[in-house]
C-alpha cells in the first residue's frame, strides 16, 4: 500500500472500506498491524506513524475533519474562525456535541478521514456566517475544486439564505480580502465588476462605478523590489486613463473596515467613481446605474468553465471596457453630473 499517498491525501488516517477498495486484504492489514506500518485508532480506523495530529483526533474523537480545516488542507482561502479544528460526526455517530460543525439536512457519510470539498462546504455552510462563505465558495471556485453548477446543485435545498449566498459567489475571486470588499460594496448599493481590464494596464481586482479601481493587496503581494515598481508604474498608468486606483490591504478590509468604507464612501460622495459622459466612451450602450447594479449579472460567473480572467473576460457579456478618449481633472470637490 502506498502511505505516502495516504500521509498526502488523508492526513496519514485511513478506514477499513477505504483500505479494501484499494485491494488490500483484512490478511494484509493485519500484517500490516503486526509490522507496525499501521496503528489502530478505533474500529475500523487506522493511520501510520507520520499521521497529521488533528486528523487522529477528529477520528479518536468519533469525527472527520470538515469544514474550514478540511478546506485549508485542500488549499483554499479560509477565513479566521475562532474555533481551530473543525470536525464533523458522521452519520453513524449522533452522539450530541455542540462543539462539532453541523450542516443543514442529514450528516453526511464519511468517505475519508478529511473531508472533500464538496462535503466540507455544505458543513462551513453552518458555521461560517454569510460572507464567510461565500469566500469559501469563491475559493473553491476560483481553485476549480468545486464548479458553479455543482455548488447550486449541493445547496439547493439549503435554505433560502444560503442560496442568496451561493448566488453571490464569483469564480474570479482571487482572495479572500477581494471578496470580502466585493460582497460589502455590493450589500452597500455599489455596483462591483470582478477582474475588470484596463487595456495596457491588465486586470483589477475590482471596479466600483466606473473608474474607482480597487486593488486587493496581500503581505506576499508587496514583498520585493520588483513587485514594488510594477504596482506604481500600474497605478501611474491608470491614473492617466482616468481611473482613481486605490490600494486595500488584508488588515484594512478585516480589521479597520470602518475606517476604509468611509474614505471609499468619500471619494464616492464626490463622484470619483464615475465616468464622465463627455470624456468616456463606453462599448456596452446599456451601461446599468448603480442602483442596479445587484441586478447586472456580475454576481454569475459566466458559462463554461475557465480560470483565466482574460478569457473569462472574453466570454463575459457584462463586462464593459471604459475607453478613455480625453484627459479630465480629478479636483477634489468635483461632484458627479
Ligand atoms: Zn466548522
Amino acid at each position: 500500500m502506498d502511505f505516502d499517498e495516504l500521509i498526502e491525501r488523508f492526513g496519514g488516517v485511513i478506514a477499513t472500506h477505504q483500505l479494501l477498495a484499494a485491494g488490500e486484504t483484512t490478511a494484509s492489514i493485519r500484517r500490516a498491524l503486526r509490522s507496525g506500518a499501521l496503528l489502530p485508532i478505533r474500529h475500523g480506523w487506522y493511520r501510520t506513524g507520520a499521521a497529521d495530529a488533528d486528523v487522529v483526533a477528529a477520528v479518536s474523537d468519533h469525527g472527520v475533519v470538515s469544514c474550514a480545516s478540511a478546506l485549508r488542507r485542500h488549499g483554499l482561502w479560509t477565513p479566521d474562525h475562532p474555533t481551530a479544528l473543525h470536525s464533523r460526526l458522521t452519520r453513524h455517530q449522533r452522539r450530541s456535541n455542540p462543539d462539532r460543525c453541523r450542516r443543514y439536512g442529514r450528516p453526511t457519510p464519511a468517505d475519508g478521514a478529511i473531508d472533500d470539498v464538496a462535503t466540507a462546504l455544505q458543513y462551513a455552510a453552518r458555521c461560517y456566517d454569510v460572507e464567510g462563505f461565500i469566500i469559501l465558495c469563491d475559493s473553491a471556485l476560483n481553485s476549480g475544486k468545486i464548479t458553479p453548477e455543482r455548488l447550486r446543485a449541493d445547496f439547493g435545498d439549503a435554505p433560502a439564505f444560503i442560496q442568496r449566498a451561493v448566488a453571490k459567489t464569483h469564480r474570479l475571486a482571487a482572495s479572500g480580502t477581494e471578496t470580502a470588499a466585493r460582497v460589502r460594496l455590493r450589500n452597500a448599493g455599489l455596483r462591483v465588476r470582478v477582474q475588470h481590464q484596463v487595456p495596457g494596464v491588465g486586470w483589477i481586482d475590482l471596479l466600483v462605478g466606473d473608474r474607482l479601481a480597487l486593488e486587493l493587496d496581500s503581505i506576499e503581494h508587496h514583498t520585493g523590489i520588483e513587485r514594488y515598481e510594477k504596482d506604481r508604474i500600474r497605478d501611474r498608468k491608470l491614473v492617466a486613463q482616468g481611473y482613481f486606483p486605490l490600494r486595500l490591504t488584508y488588515a484594512q478590509v478585516f480589521d479597520d473596515w470602518d475606517a476604509t468604507y468611509a474614505d471609499i464612501a468619500d471619494i464616492i460622495g464626490r463622484g470619483h467613481h464615475r465616468s464622465r459622459a463627455a470624456t468616456w466612451r463606453s462599448s456596452d450602450e446599456n451601461h446599468p446605474s448603480e442602483t442596479d447594479r445587484a441586478l447586472d449579472g456580475n454576481d454569475t460567473p459566466p458559462p463554461g468553465g475557465f480560470q483565466h480572467p482574460q478569457l473569462a473576460h472574453d466570454l463575459s457579456p457584462s463586462h464593459s471596457v471604459m475607453t478613455p478618449t480625453a484627459s479630465f481633472s480629478l479636483g477634489p470637490c468635483s461632484r458627479p453630473e
